[in-house]
């Protein structure tokens, strides 16, 4: 069976001890909304006890670029960065860290994997508390469920990165 794999090294987006996700990718009941279905098209990631509830760091999940930077607090995801990355077989990625408080990095910066990029807020128009929007898609627009990326990676932060690889039971989620 042909199986597409690629590889990365990878860090955690933020914290996954002090973080838990609160909103799963895929359709659910609009926040803003909550009398209509709205396609998630990410992930959200909120501090698990309070604790680290706004400006928790995060971080560069793989090797990449900033790809853009939007600043506009009236937009959707308010303070936002996407960084581009090309896996090692040459697949490219992007993906968007929205709703942040502080941005630390500018368009074409190069970035590691667990280099900080800014911290998680509550900015734009779509944001109901403190949590950090992850989203993961192609260089066709298409998204996917970014999950995969954050199990793959330990349940400790600040650890070095370390290489993931996807499985049969992940393919579906390669781009
Ligand atoms: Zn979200």
């Amino acid at each position: 069976m042909k199986r597409p794999e690629f590889t990365i090294q990878a860090h955690p987006p933020c914290s996954n001890t002090d973080t838990v996700i609160t909103s799963k990718y895929g359709n659910r009941k609009d926040p803003m909304d909550k009398s209509k279905m709205r396609f998630h098209k990410g992930i959200d990631i909120a501090a698990r006890e309070g604790r680290m509830a706004q400006n928790f760091p995060l971080y560069a999940v793989a090797d990449g670029v900033i790809h853009n930077v939007n600043t506009s607090l009236s937009s959707a995801g308010g303070n936002q960065v996407t960084v581009k990355h090309t896996t090692t077989e040459g697949r490219v990625f992007y993906i968007l860290y929205a709703h942040m408080s502080k941005i630390l990095v500018k368009i074409g910066d190069s970035v590691r994997p667990g280099t900080v990029i800014g911290n998680a807020g509550n900015t734009g128009s779509r944001s109901t508390g403190y949590h950090l929007h992850l989203q993961l898609s192609d260089d066709k627009g298409n998204t996917y469920d970014p999950t995969f990326i954050y199990q793959y990676i330990p349940p400790v932060p600040m650890r070095p990165a370390r290489t993931i690889t996807t499985q049969d039971s992940l393919t579906h989620y390669v781009l």
